[in-house]
């Protein structure tokens, strides 16, 4: 199937409301993104799949936590092409609660190699020898087994979402001053980053950090975009105590979108992303100023959400 069929691009842009401070807040709508329950991972996740073909791999090798959106969407285009693949799931602390997510993967019967979040590298080269030795030739999902080696495949995706919001712009005389989204790995922001530079582009793109301190998480943007760190904007002061972490403005916000305009967000990645893009419009920009909300997806964290609080 080609890839722009199966993704349905591009994802829709649209008016959601003003901001704190009279901005105007739109949202592109990649939670809609056609496989799998969309969200930024079906991008990356096709883009990945073209370097294992080409790079001559046969099997995939996938890494993530059990709330990982990546891992479900990458199981489940491997199983929709038929290539052999595997998930690397770090559990914290022996963490052993399933989400939705890691019960999809269970559901199509993803083989899953559990390992605890301090012996990530060890198991993957691990993984990566027991493979070999059964003569296939595994693709790991971030390069080598520290985690380079794929990043002018990965800028791929989102700079060509990127190309997308600038036809949008072009197309509807409405440029943003700021491109907001949940920023975790790089992958996303580092591609974004990347198409703005091809296309002189003038946004802010601010990534909200979900996981990483500033400088981290800067470098790793910087490295997929291939731009120097200084030239990126990641923000780590609506971080709530790191990854998966979430307080009740969060769990208000989720509520909120919800119940205003339909749209589910989740308390790991969109709904505090977007809990801090709005403290950040509090106190920055204009009355009026157009900026762009990336919804990134997760819509099956958002059924753990009210899982969990139920009443
Ligand atoms: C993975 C993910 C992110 C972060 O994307 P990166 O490319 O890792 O920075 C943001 N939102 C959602 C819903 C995700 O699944």
């Amino acid at each position: 199937m080609d890839m722009q069929c199966r993704l349905v691009t591009p994802t829709p842009i649209q008016y959601l409301g003003t901001g704190p401070g009279g901005q105007r807040i739109y949202i592109k709508r990649d939670d809609l993104l056609g496989f799998s329950f969309g969200g930024n991972k079906c991008r990356i996740a096709e883009v990945l799949l073209q370097d294992m073909k080409e790079k001559g791999c046969d099997f995939f090798v996938s890494y993530g936590s059990r709330k990982s959106n990546l891992n479900r969407v990458v199981g489940t285009l491997c199983k929709a092409e038929n290539i052999p693949c595997l998930v690397i799931t770090a559990l914290e602390d022996g963490e052993k609660e399933d989400t939705f997510n890691s019960r999809i993967l269970e559901r199509m019967e993803i083989q899953s190699v559990f390992c605890d979040k301090s012996h990530v590298r060890e198991t993957v080269e691990q993984t990566l020898a027991d493979l070999r030795e059964k003569r296939y030739h595994p693709y790991y999902i971030y390069g080598d087994s520290t985690g380079k080696g794929n990043e002018s495949a990965v800028r791929k995706a989102y700079a060509a979402a990127y190309e997308e919001i600038r036809q949008w712009e072009k197309q509807n005389r409405i440029y943003f001053r700021q491109i907001f989204h949940a920023s975790g790995t790089g992958m996303t922001q580092g591609g974004l980053v990347a198409g703005q530079k091809a296309a002189s582009g003038q946004e802010q793109i601010i990534g909200i950090s979900v996981a990483r301190n500033a400088a981290r998480g800067a470098a790793e943007v910087a490295r997929f975009a291939g731009v120097p760190a200084d030239q990126v904007c990641f923000l780590d002061e609506y971080l709530c105590g790191g990854y998966g972490k979430y307080e009740e403005e969060i769990e208000r916000t989720i509520e909120h979108v919800m119940e205003q305009y339909g749209i589910p967000l989740d308390p790991t990645y969109t709904g505090k992303a977007f809990t801090g893009m709005m403290k950040w419009l509090e106190t920055h920009g204009n009355e009026g100023d157009p900026v762009l909300f990336i919804h990134t997806g997760g819509t099956p964290l958002y059924f753990d959400f009210i899982e969990k609080n139920m009443i």
